[in-house]
């Protein structure tokens, strides 16, 4: 090179930055117009339309259709940029007689169903000398550069090489007696030493764009691509993945070789040697900063800089008592990959030595497992080796950063944050350069996984995707509640609660970004979607949030039967409704059971007695290793309020009509006066004890007269007056005694269960409840002499709804 000053620019543009006239304008506004080596790929999708012709001419499908078009794409293109009549015939012939050839070389693969390497790389490379001449023209003054011509290749042990000595001589006679401000270099295409065409392989034009940078001794190389820079993850999967502002080479290099496709990783060796700082910026967004890739990048608040995934591996477990101590082993295993010629992209063994376990890409799997079953044949028969197993279904996670390097705890949240999104995790490496940590896992979760430790690392953790089922009182006042408190709980505790999906028994309404929870039901009235469960929980568990719950603000039987199902995809239930916990004993049983093995959370503290704090105070007392002797309690409020307005002389018809004017009974009072309620409530705190029982078990006193269980509502309004004799005498009886009535709900010690009208003295601690409320006595171990009481308000949509909310919250704090 005649010319060692350090002056030159070399900038890349990708497919991406190419698929369009308008695209080309785009690249010619970008420019400056001195000392510029530009390098090309091909337009958008042409190599792998190259590829495509290719592969349907060796299975004798029909191709000309694709090829004309192919033909056409350029022709408009040239059309529509070069307006200089000889330029663009001149244009047009080369690309008609290439296609022309191109015609001729798929009928030859055709009759003969296979193509070679060479015949491959020859016709792949066509793109780039199209969109790399097409530019050269529309730039008015840049010269045009075949990198075929300079730039020559070898392989050794399977690995591409560039012969520099020969690169650089050839360049620089090109370069001989010529002057440029500007030079398009074709991308991805090379030759052999030999003087055959071949390429660089897919997405090549990366590393082209590097190693001409080095050949000119580039001040500089900036790579365009449709990107704002390498993001922090695959932006296609992780929707809050952001752009990196600067990274060092290393991470540039692991992050493209686990998956990042914005960069090839042949890419950064070359730059890497001769210091030769990389930016990665956008064609379509060319204010923004991009990524800036040197040795010294600004130190990143977070340990890890980005996240990549490596899809479609397979994992390779090779296992037997004999391996272990017996030295050799792992290296014949990998001599043998080596001469099967398949690359080993991640290896993990334990020191017990009694396995080996690697990955390769899924493709290869096959043919490792006949190679090594072959070339092993001595170790197996020997049974120093007595399995091997494949499994074609995995995926590698890698998180990447030099600030991992000596940084405590980064594995520890890496394997937390998976277990608590139901991740599995298959094998783990972490080279002791410690700025990799490599996590398999199935390729099924890989997006899910993606996600959940991107917001593990950069979001908040308490970031969750939340589906409410039933928008009637106990809902929409849940929301409301929810959007009171939403901004300070983002800010002030990086809770990010995201309602995604609300559903009522008609319509349902399903948002990617949070639903503003001011209009929710004007957007609900006015959406198109019928409720359909299935497609509502496959919403709210998106792969794009790491944790997702749906929380059941219905009174409905069906709803709470599937609970268990979304437990098992990994979403967390929250609900008021009794009907799971107080149904059939094995499916609560099950329910239950699911809680202890899945890291799902199931929480229900509003099934009883609505806000006040009795199940947690429950399970914190058992948790402990107290032993709840007896419960005992006021459980609804609409009889608690029946009952007190008798003591003070309404008669009982009187009472039930004043209870329903205020809204306190259910639309048939009668629901409330059987006393099931009460007994659902009993069974769910029975069942948080340990006993198994069921509604059957409960032994009830039943408020509504026989006579009066069937007829319609009016008519038992009507009727009920006839029994307020009996009621009063008891009342009046209990009064002689100084007692007052109650109708309370117990869980005996012998796990019998009743719900009975009591006639309780005034020192009891019924006696001081008000009006509505209610109340619970719970005697324990503990608590033995002096019961614990826990009294309030338990029922109403707003004290049930905030029940419900500290649910929620709860839950984000078993997140984090
Ligand atoms: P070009 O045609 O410019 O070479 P590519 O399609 O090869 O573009 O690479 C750019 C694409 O890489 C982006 O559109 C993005 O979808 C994908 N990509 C994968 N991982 C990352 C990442 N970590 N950061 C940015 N882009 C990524
Ligand atoms: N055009 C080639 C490909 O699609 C090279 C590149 O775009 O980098 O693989
Ligand atoms: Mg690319």
């Amino acid at each position: 090179m005649q010319d060692a000053e350090k002056k030159y620019i070399v900038q890349k543009f990708g497919g991406s930055s190419l698929s369009d006239a308008g695209h080309f304008k785009t690249v010619k506004s970008l420019l400056k117009g001195k000392d510029e080596v530009i390098v090309v790929s091909a337009v958008k999708d042409v190599t792998s339309t190259l590829k495509a012709l290719l592969d349907a001419a060796q299975e004798k499908k029909p191709f000309q259709l694709q090829l004309t078009h192919l033909e056409k794409q350029h022709i408009t293109l040239i059309h529509s940029l070069i307006f200089s009549a000889d330029k663009s015939n001149e244009l047009i012939t080369t690309i008609q007689a290439d296609c022309h050839i191109i015609k001729d070389i798929l009928h030859a693969v055709e009759l003969i169903r296979s193509s070679s390497k060479e015949t491959q790389d020859l016709i792949l490379g066509y793109g780039e000398q199209w969109s790399a001449k097409i530019l050269t023209a529309y730039l008015d003054h840049a010269i045009y550069l075949d990198a075929a011509t300079v730039l020559f290749t070898y392989e050794k042990n399977g690995t591409l090489c560039i012969d520099w000595e020969k690169s650089q001589k050839a360049l620089d006679a090109f370069l001989e007696n010529k002057t440029f401000t500007q030079m398009v270099v074709t991308g991805y295409i090379a030759s052999t030493i030999q003087g055959q065409r071949t390429t660089l392989g897919r997405n090549g034009s990366d590393f082209s764009a590097a190693i001409f940078a080095k050949l000119f001794h580039a001040a500089s190389l900036i790579i365009w691509t449709d990107v704002d820079g390498i993001f922090s993850a695959d932006p296609r999967r992780v929707r809050s993945a952001f752009a990196v502002e600067s990274m060092s080479y290393n991470e540039a290099l692991e992050l493209a070789y686990f998956g990042a496709k914005v960069l090839h990783p042949m890419t950064i060796a070359p730059a890497l040697e001769d210091h030769i700082p990389i930016t990665i910026k956008n064609t379509n967004n060319p204010l923004a900063k991009g990524t800036y890739i040197s040795e010294t990048p600004e130190r990143s608040i977070h340990p890890v800089r980005g996240l990549s995934c490596v899809d479609n591996v397979a994992l390779i477990n090779i296992e037997g008592s004999g391996m272990i101590g017996v030295s050799g082993i792992a290296a014949r295993v990998f001599e043998v990959m080596h001469q099967a010629n398949i690359s080993v992209i991640l290896i993990s063994q334990a020191s017990s030595e009694h396995s080996i376990c690697f990955a390769v890409i899924a493709h290869h799997a096959q043919a490792a497992k006949n190679a090594l079953s072959e070339q092993l044949q001595f170790e197996i028969e020997r049974k120093h080796i007595e399995k091997i197993t494949v499994d074609t279904s995995c995926a590698i996670l890698a998180a990447v950063g030099d600030g991992m390097v000596g940084s405590i705890g980064v594995l520890g949240k890496l394997c937390d944050t998976l277990a608590k999104a139901n991740v599995n995790i298959r094998a783990i490496a972490q080279g002791s350069s410690e700025r990799n940590i490599s996590i398999v896992i199935k390729n099924d979760e890989a997006n899910r996984a993606l996600q959940a430790v991107h917001a593990g690392f950069y979001l908040s953790n308490k970031t969750i995707s939340i589906g409410l089922i039933g928008c009637g009182q106990i809902g929409s006042t849940l929301l409301q509640q929810i959007n009171a408190e939403l901004e300070h709980l983002r800010q002030k505790y990086h809770v990010n609660l995201c309602v995604r999906g609300i559903m009522n028994s008609k319509k349902m309404l399903l948002q990617h970004e949070p639903i503003h929870l001011m209009e929710w039901e004007q957007h609900l009235e006015k959406s198109p979607l019928q409720s359909n469960i299935a497609d509502f929980i496959q919403h709210v568990y998106s792969d794009d949030m790491p944790h997702a719950v749906i929380i059941d603000c219905t009174a409905n039987k069906v709803i709470a039967e599937e609970y268990i199902h979304y437990m098992k995809r990994g979403i967390h239930v929250i609900t008021p409704n009794k009907h799971a916990n107080a149904g059939d004993l094995s499916y609560y049983k099950a329910l239950k059971a699911l809680t202890e093995i899945s890291n799902c959370h199931y929480l229900y503290e509003a099934t009883v007695c609505a806000g006040l704090p009795v199940i947690s105070t429950l399970q914190d007392i058992i948790k402990t290793g107290d032993e709840v002797l007896t419960v005992s309690g006021i459980l609804s409020g609409t009889l608690s309020y029946i009952f007190s307005e008798m003591v003070n002389g309404v008669s009982f018809s009187n009472a039930v009509f004043a209870a329903k004017k205020a809204g306190y009974t259910e639309p048939d009072p009668r629901e409330d006066l059987s006393g099931r309620d009460v007994a659902r409530k009993l069974v769910c705190l029975a069942r948080e004890i340990g006993h198994d029982v069921s509604l059957e078990d409960v032994e009830i006193f039943d408020l509504v007269p026989q006579v009066l269980k069937t007829c319609s509502v009016d008519e038992f309004l009507k009727q009920l007056p006839r029994y307020d004799e009996v009621m009063e005498l008891r009342i009046k009886e209990a009064m002689t005694k100084q007692q007052k009535l109650f109708y309370v709900g117990t869980v005996h010690a012998n796990g019998k269960l009743s719900v009975a009208i009591e006639s309780l003295s005034g020192s009891h601690p019924f006696t001081a409840l008000k009006s509505s409320d209610n109340m619970l006595i719970f005697t324990t171990r503990r608590y033995n002499k002096q019961p614990l009481i826990i009294q309030g308000p338990g029922a109403g949509a707003e004290v049930t709804a905030a029940g419900v909310f500290a649910d929620l919250l709860r839950l984000v704090s078993y997140l984090s």
